[in-house]
């Protein structure tokens, strides 16, 4: 019912801005003028506020004023830093000077028409500036400045007073009759000012209610498309929940205001005057008694006596410094990280990982707000056109205590670094409290900890602080990556995703993911992959080993042969084999390959791996097995694990020779029909140019392994979609191309792949991550296969042989028949980022070439 009331006030607030910013200015100019223009004596006598013309002038008046009015600067400072924090300085801007201006302004005109003397008001003013209260007026703002667009304003307004106007008037009430209670003091300096701050309290919320958000829709609606962009700004949205008291703040907050009316009502009845309790008289007496002794301790006594106006002052000053110190620093700005698991995302998103919820309370439990996370996961999506907003990070409030009670909450066992915002995180970090790469791990939260990374780097890019934006980080379960996959995460990198096929494989009809950023490449394969539909493509893996080749050194090559030739006796092989086996249940050392050179000895590890790529598992093979040999050799000398007669990620002869990982052989028949209809060429050139460029063109190069078009496409994009390891690209990418002409006339295309060293998996590694297990589970072939260890992964790398030969048959084609520069230009440019070029010659800008340029 209130709310509603005070939504309907909003609404005519800001609908009416101007009718009511000049209302209020008309009413605040004639109450200005009223006293200069009024000739007729008061009716009753002028409030005289000379505070402090009667009363003594001591050291204890100094010294209690002086801390007072210290302490009410302080606090006002205090409250601009807090609200500096919260980050937007148009908040900071709209409701600091607002409250401080016109509410001022506006007390002064009232107290000039009660005919108060504002001279006389130096104390009072710095008893205003402990009324002040900048939290509600930035609230306001911030529902005002969460709108989308202009007509959005003038509604969060509204809500904004719906929301906090019922709240706000009770606070109000309490307060003036909190205050209003030192009216009844009987100090005079007290009633003083208690009248001032009732006064200044009533008019603060006239103010807040009427004059605020009519002017807050006008300064919004006239910055127009200079309205501060949403980057800018926190993006808070407001649960109403939050912000009405809770039920039992609100109860006692009642029961004090009838409390306090009965107090003021009995205290002002007529009849209770004679009996009003006044000290006055007791100051009086202590005056009168100070002033009785000796010359020289009268003198001291006076100096240092106080009066109840001092101890009133003193009082009022230690509960301001108590707040200062205890209350808005530890508990105004804890965070209450709130669970969120049953609760859906603004996208409507049911997110298999928490999102973790901050909370603050500025003042009360009435003013805590929530931050909502917007989800950015579809980043080609640009702002203007969704609603889903950049700047995830901003949702945070940037609220940041001192660095002593950072560390205070930090060593805390019950609070820790969860209960530190991001800015205090970073506070810490800075200070060496917390390492860069263990964000994570201090918040327990990997996506917090992401984000406060990415804080960190920005901070640093202070020339495009909004890099990041685009670099999606949301929404990722980051646990599968931590210790994994990748360390000082900062998001993760969208690459679209396209499909070949169906593949006709062994039988099966297969789609094939492949992720990429090369337009053509996914159309062209899946030509190949319809060209072969008709004869499928039938495969053969015919050796799994991966291999790890540490070096070792002896001290002489006397030694180091002695060594190769016991490590090759068939018997030692066993014991070495058995200490490699016992490293993992699936790797089983299959051979080793020697080569000595001078005193150093390279011993190729080479075994299966079952599902598994088998790089780490390899490695802890081969490293127990060096030991035991070491202690057979006790000069051997263990250089490195990897000697590079692995080899790993990079080009080798051994690897195209030997193969590694996975050796594959593919083949197809494609009938001359599908080559004349498909391909669009002929089987005579495709044999001619495959035999030129792929064998003799490749041998002119001196080419290891390269005896292909371009297989390293296919395999890297099948790599990246089903979470292989990328860099394992050079060697998995070896490849022979074979093509010949085939049936009784050669009218028919005979198509071969060979790839011996596919390095490739279904477990471990960034296979484990979603995303890519769907692409692996597209083929049928995730994880680890219980029946047959090492099925899933031998038949990966037949797809990717398999789609290599769709490829190499779709390119040479198309290379064949001179479509290869065209169907770039089709797919593989874009023209929607291209710059436009600049003739010289005819001083104009050139659009980009289209496809028929
Ligand atoms: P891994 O994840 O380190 O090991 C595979 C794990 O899966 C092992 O714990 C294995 O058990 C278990 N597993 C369960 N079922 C399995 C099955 N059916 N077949 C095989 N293993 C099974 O994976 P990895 O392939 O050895 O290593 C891949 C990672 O190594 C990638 O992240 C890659 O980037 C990285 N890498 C490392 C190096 C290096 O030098 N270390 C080099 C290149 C790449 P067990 O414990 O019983 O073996």
């Amino acid at each position: 019912m209130t709310s509603r009331f005070f939504r309907a006030h909003g609404e005519f607030c800001t609908s009416h801005p101007w009718e009511v910013i000049v209302a209020t200015l008309t009413l605040t100019a004639c109450m200005l003028t009223v006293d200069q223009q009024s000739n007729i004596p008061p009716t009753r006598p002028a409030i005289k506020l000379c505070l402090g013309c009667q009363a003594e002038y001591n050291a204890a008046d100094l010294i209690a004023m002086t801390l007072f009015r210290s302490l009410a600067i302080l606090y006002c400072y205090y409250q601009f830093r807090k609200l500096y924090k919260l980050g937007s300085k148009y908040i900071l801007a709209i409701a600091g000077l607002f409250t401080v201006f016109s509410s001022f302004i506006f007390t002064m005109t009232v107290l000039n028409i009660l005919r108060i003397n504002i001279s006389d008001l130096k104390d009072a003013l710095f008893f205003f500036l402990l009324l002040v209260d900048f939290s509600k007026t930035a609230m306001l703002a911030q529902f005002a400045l969460n709108a989308k667009n202009q007509d959005e304003v003038k509604n969060n307004i509204a809500k904004g007073l719906a929301v906090l106007g019922p709240t706000t008037t009770l606070d109000t009430m309490v307060e003036t009759l909190v205050i209003g209670v030192g009216t009844l003091s009987g100090v005079h300096r007290l009633e003083m000012l208690s009248w001032f701050a009732c006064l200044s309290a009533l008019v603060n919320y006239m103010v807040f209610i009427t004059f605020y958000p009519a002017c807050l829709s006008l300064i919004l609606e006239l910055s127009g498309s200079k309205m501060p962009t949403k980057d800018s700004l926190m993006k808070f949205v407001f649960k109403e929940e939050d912000h009405k008291s809770n039920p039992v703040l609100r109860r006692v907050k009642l029961i004090m205001f009838f409390g306090l009316m009965v107090v003021h009502v009995h205290s002002r009845w007529p009849f209770k005057d004679s009996e009003v309790y006044t000290i006055e008289p007791l100051v009086q007496q202590s005056l009168n008694r100070t002033e009785e002794p000796g010359a020289t301790d009268g003198y001291f006594i006076r100096w240092l006596t106080l009066s109840a106006e001092h101890i009133v002052i003193l009082m009022l000053a230690s509960a301001l410094l108590v707040k200062l110190i205890f209350f808005d620093t530890e508990e105004q700005f804890v965070e209450q990280r709130v669970e969120t698991s049953t609760e859906k995302r603004p996208t409507g998103k049911t997110e298999d990982k928490r999102a973790p919820m901050l909370s603050f309370s500025l003042g009360d439990t009435s003013d805590s707000y929530e931050p909502i996370y917007e989800d950015k996961e579809v980043q080609t999506m640009s702002s203007s056109n969704s609603d889903i907003d950049s700047s995830p990070e901003d949702d945070m409030p940037r609220l940041c205590r001192a660095l002593e009670d950072c560390l205070k909450v930090f060593n805390n066992v019950d609070l820790g670094a969860t209960a530190l915002s991001d800015d205090e995180i970073l506070l810490l970090h800075k200070n060496k409290h917390i390492a860069g790469y263990q964000f994570e791990k201090a918040v327990d939260d990997p996506e917090r900890g992401v984000r406060i990374r990415r804080k960190l780097l920005e901070n640093t890019l202070l020339d495009a602080p909004q890099v990041l934006d685009a670099l999606p980080y949301r929404n990722y379960n980051y646990s599968l990556v931590m210790g994994a996959c990748c360390e000082n995460v900062i998001g993760y990198m969208p690459i679209p995703v396209g499909y070949a096929g169906p593949l006709l494989l062994d039988g099966r009809e297969l789609h094939v993911p492949m992720a990429t950023t090369e337009g053509c490449l996914v159309a062209s394969t899946n030509r190949g992959c319809r060209a072969l539909k008709e004869s499928g493509v039938t495969s053969s893996v015919v050796a799994d080993g991966m291999t790890r080749g540490p070096v070792v050194r002896f001290p002489s090559i006397v030694h180091a042969s002695k060594a190769m030739q016991w490590i090759q006796e068939p018997q030692n092989f066993q014991k070495i084999k058995q200490q490699f086996d016992s490293s993992s249940r699936f790797a089983r050392l299959q051979r080793l390959t020697l080569k000595i050179a001078g005193r150093f000895l390279f011993i190729r590890f080479v075994a299966s791996t079952g599902d598994a790529m088998g790089m780490n598992m390899l490695s802890k093979g081969t490293e127990l097995s060096l030991k035991y040999v070491q202690e057979i050799f006790k000069d051997m000398e263990i250089l490195s694990l990897s000697g590079n007669f692995c080899a790993d990620k990079k080009p080798a002869a051994i690897n195209w020779i030997e193969g590694r990982g996975k050796s594959v052989v593919c083949e197809a028949i494609v009938s001359s029909k599908i080559v004349k209809s498909v391909l669009k060429t002929n089987v005579h050139d495709l044999v001619d140019v495959n035999n030129s460029k792929n064998l003799v063109g490749s041998a002119v190069a001196g080419s290891i392994g390269g005896f292909n078009a371009h297989a390293a496409n296919i395999v890297t994009a099948i790599f990246i979609a089903t979470g292989q390891d990328p860099a394992q690209n050079i060697s998995s990418s070896n490849c022979m191309t074979l093509m010949e002409p085939w049936g009784p006339h050669g009218e028919d295309l005979y198509i071969s792949c060979t790839m011996p060293s596919i390095e490739i998996g279904t477990i471990g590694g960034g296979t484990v991550l979603p995303a890519q297990g769907s692409c692996l589970e597209m083929l049928g072939v995730k994880g680890s296969n219980a029946a047959e260890p090492g099925a899933n992964a031998c038949q990966l790398a037949k797809i990717v042989c398999a789609t290599v030969l769709a490829g190499e048959l779709s390119l040479m084609s198309a290379l064949v028949a001179g479509h290869l520069v065209k169907s770039h230009l089709r797919h593989n440019r874009s023209t929607t980022l291209l710059p436009d070029a600049f003739d010289r010659s005819k001083n104009v800008y050139l659009p980009p070439c289209k496809d028929n340029a």
